[in-house]
């Protein structure tokens, strides 16, 4: 057998902050510490560029203005996508999107990798791709101090004043500061996905949404002129068809008519990817020495589409509460205990949002639902009367009662009449 000789490094050096992770919520936390002047280690298991399990949906602008980044997004040949297409078992629902101003349909070979780069444009910042974190290490009180590397032919010692992980779902880092869970829901949905060639495209190109006989389906176009098409099956459809997974998202695709005709000259590239049932849930993210963000620190269900985007505004947060606590304006404590206010009130958002959506999915359409959807909208006087009423629709609606509906609803209503008023004076 072949013996493995490994040299042990210890650094002395001391970071301000060692990020284990480097993809979206690493990277950028790393930009906004290494702008602000800090001493950054930026530690990844990966070599970049490369895929991670994700689709691929980003919406937010500023946030990408902010880190320096959102010419290259835009440049990065993904479509941008400025409408959005809804279809409830046959009848569709489309206009432009209004809670951003586009959606990008870019793949983390590209996405992760520009933000990786412009981490390690800054010379206080320094990455390091192929290092695996394997532990954390503490000082006799507890506190978090480094981490132990371990690279191709070495382990080293890093020493950090903060420890953050931003190391995804199945975090070291969170799992070796015993950070605990807040918050965790039952079992999700498998989300299932493939990338397909030859799809024939739509006019406009649309960030496109199937409630498909109980399964959710979001596809999209993508770089290099290719579609994402993920399928979170209904549990029971999941589970009598687990064995083979590449089935279950065929079939769910072929189920919809529309979908179908679509994918006549289509055809399945890469295999499937995708991820089994998983609880989503929300940890502690802060403690002696170390912090979390990112799916490190909170998971939730793909089907909010927003896991990058809330990745990335949770480590802006983070990046001000490190900021306040080295400049000696608050304590660890309070500086934390705010940036974890404001991530949780991101995630909740989301969080509820998934558990509202796929519990309606939970419960198909009757057929007789079906057929009162495609009167409606056969009728151009009803749907003429529904957008005549719209605002009192979406008030009549039971999901009045639902505080997180509700506040979204409430919010557009209010740029809508902002914007009229704009136009309008
Ligand atoms: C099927 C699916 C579809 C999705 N679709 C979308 C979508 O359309 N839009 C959207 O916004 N979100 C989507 N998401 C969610 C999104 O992928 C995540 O929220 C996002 O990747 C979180 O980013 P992150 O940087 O926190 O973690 P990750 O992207 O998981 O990155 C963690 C990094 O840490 C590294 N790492 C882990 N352990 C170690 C270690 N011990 N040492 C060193 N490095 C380590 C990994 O190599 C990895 O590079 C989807 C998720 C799934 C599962």
């Amino acid at each position: 057998m072949k013996e493995k000789f490994y040299i042990c490094v210890v650094n002395q050096l001391n970071y301000d902050v060692i990020i284990t992770g480097a993809r979206c919520a690493g990277a950028s936390l790393a930009i906004l510490l290494g702008k602000l002047g800090y001493k950054v280690l930026l530690l990844d298991r990966s070599q970049f560029p490369s895929n991670t399990t994700s689709t691929h949906i980003v919406g937010e602008i500023d946030i990408y203005k902010e880190l320096g980044v959102f010419e290259q997004l835009q440049e990065s040949g993904a479509p941008s996508l400025h409408r959005m297409r809804i279809d409830l078992d046959g009848t569709f629902f489309e206009s432009d999107i209004i809670v951003t101003q586009r959606a990008l349909g870019l793949r983390r070979t590209e996405f992760d990798y520009i933000l990786l780069q412009k981490a390690a444009s800054f010379s206080n910042v320094t990455v390091k791709q192929n290092h695996k974190v394997n532990k954390v290490l503490k000082d006799n009180e507890g506190k978090t101090i480094g981490v132990e590397v371990k690279s191709k032919n070495s382990v080293s010692k890093q020493y950090g004043t903060i420890i953050v992980g931003a190391d995804g779902r199945n975090s070291t880092i969170a799992s070796q500061v015993h950070s605990p869970y807040i918050y965790e829901s039952e079992m999700m949905r498998a989300g299932i996905y493939g990338y397909f060639k030859d799809v024939n495209p739509l006019t406009h190109p649309c960030v496109e949404w199937y409630f498909n006989q109980g399964d959710i389906i979001f596809c999209t176009p993508t770089n290099d002129d290719l579609h994402t098409i993920l399928v979170m099956p209904h549990p029971d459809h999941y589970r009598n068809m687990k064995q083979n997974v590449k089935a279950t998202l065929l079939n769910s695709i072929m189920k919809n008519k529309n979908l179908r005709l679509r994918l006549e000259n289509a055809s399945l590239i890469d295999g499937v990817k995708g991820i089994g049932p998983l609880k989503m849930f929300i940890r502690h993210s802060f403690g002696s020495g170390w912090a979390l963000v990112g799916d490190a620190g909170a998971w939730v269900h793909p089907v909010s589409g927003t896991g990058m985007d809330d990745a990335v505004l949770s480590a802006k947060e983070l990046s001000i509460a490190i900021d306040l606590y080295f400049k000696g304006i608050k304590s660890w404590e309070d500086a934390l205990h705010d940036y974890q206010t404001k991530r949780d009130q991101i995630i909740n958002i989301q969080i509820n949002r998934a558990l509202s959506t796929l519990q309606r999915a939970d419960q198909p359409l009757s057929a007789e639902k079906q057929a009162w959807l495609k009167l409606i909208c056969t009728f151009p006087s009803i749907v003429y009367d529904l957008g005549n009423k719209g605002s009192d629709v979406l008030d009549f609606l039971h999901f009045k009662n639902q505080d997180d509906l509700k506040m979204l609803v409430s919010l557009e209503k209010r740029k809508i009449i902002h914007e009229m008023r704009r136009n309008h004076p």
